[in-house]
């Protein structure tokens, strides 16, 4: 096997090649050149600022980046950008495989973008963490959405915790803001846990739901629909339409059960179709109306607050649990502990403080 050269080693370590890249003499003038060419965190952000999109992704690459050298740079374009972000409305849509969630962010998107609005689409995918896939991945879901100028589509980044990648697209959005994208929407899986973390950091929630045989209500978690500001029956079409009609009666009364919400909102329930873009026009109207009235009584200004409070707190948490479960001594420990667990050697309790003490002593 060829040596690494010091230097060569420091240059794979800073942008992540292999080792077959970096004992290439073709492959590390490239790198060199790469990291020549590479802007500064001002330049960065004065290109993000002028709505620079190939500046934006590269700063989100560096967000999503797993290599320690880049997260003061990420850290440092996020505090620069963060004067001029929070002048967007967050939206979030969520709904189960097949939904036609797609379908309705390109209808939605291509809606807005003829208003003149401009659009960023992020994605929450839990899946995407085990299977290395990503909602938005296959662009092809949203063909004309990619080619419109005002809109700016990036998928999850994968091979992540939720955690980990809701802390990303939260900074996400911070540069898409920075960059001038009055919209942002968030799309998640109606699965459970990643509705919580987009509920946590997005202004107002859609859940897109379809009309079905029978019990209208059965599959959704009260969760999920206690989140929702607006639930969107999709594929009222063709012979599907007199079911859509059923189904919101249904959903609208099943609603008025649900204790008020603090915005003063009460959710609603629209038929549409993404497919033939129906209906997308009095969603809209919906947002703008939550909009009006939310920045009236103040509640859209408190709940960022306290939405910026609890990533907070969740980033503590996050960085706590990362440090203690990533450290390898720990690992070794905790298995060790485990294994004494299972013969009856220690209690719980016990093992937890030997790991906590130990991590102190590190
Ligand atoms: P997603 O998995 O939730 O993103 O769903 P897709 O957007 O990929 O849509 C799933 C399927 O439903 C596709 O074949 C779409 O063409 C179809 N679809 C989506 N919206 C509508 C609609 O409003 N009406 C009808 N009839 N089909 C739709």
């Amino acid at each position: 096997m060829t040596k690494k050269k010091p230097h060569i080693s420091a240059l794979s370590e800073q942008h992540g090649v292999s080792d077959s890249e970096i004992t290439n003499e073709a492959a590390l003038d490239k790198l060199k050149l790469k990291r020549q060419k590479q802007p500064s965190v001002v330049e960065l952000v004065q290109e993000i600022l002028k709505g620079n999109i190939s500046s934006l992704s590269r700063a989100i690459t560096l967000i999503e980046s797993k290599n320690p050298s880049h997260y003061k740079t990420a850290s440092d374009i996020i505090k620069a950008c963060l004067p001029y972000a929070n002048k967007s409305i967050r939206v979030g849509i969520t709904g189960v495989p097949g939904v036609g969630k797609s379908t309705f962010i390109e209808s939605f998107g291509k809606y807005l973008s003829q208003k003149g609005n401009k659009i960023a689409v992020l994605a929450i995918d839990p899946s995407s963490s085990i299977s290395k896939g990503s909602i938005l991945g296959d662009k092809t879901r949203m063909e004309d959405l990619v080619k419109d100028n005002n809109v700016f589509i990036r998928p999850s980044p994968s091979g992540d915790t939720l955690g980990g990648v809701a802390r990303k697209t939260r900074e996400t959005i911070i540069l898409c803001e920075a960059a001038g994208f009055d919209t942002i929407i968030i799309e998640t899986v109606g699965v459970g846990q990643s509705e919580t973390a987009v509920n946590d950091m997005v202004d107002f929630f859609l859940l897109l739901k379809l009309a079905g045989a029978g019990d209208e209500l059965q599959g959704i978690k009260r969760g999920i629909i206690e989140m929702a500001d607006l639930i969107a029956i999709n594929k009222a079409d063709g012979s599907n339409l007199k079911a859509s009609k059923l189904a919101k009666v249904e959903f609208n009364r099943a609603l008025h059960l649900y204790p008020k919400k603090e915005s003063e909102w009460q959710p609603k329930v629209l038929l549409c179709s993404a497919l033939k873009n129906d209906g997308i026009d009095s969603i809209w109207n919906a947002i703008s109306d939550y909009l009006t009235l939310t920045k009236a009584n103040n509640y859209f200004s408190k709940r960022r607050q306290d939405q910026n409070k609890f990533w907070l707190l969740q980033s503590i948490k996050d960085k706590l649990h990362t440090d203690f479960f990533e450290n390898t001594v720990i690992k070794k420990a905790l298995k060790e502990q485990l294994l004494l667990i299972e013969k009856n050697q220690t209690t719980p309790f016990a093992a937890a403080n030997y790991l906590l003490n130990l991590k102190k002593e590190l």
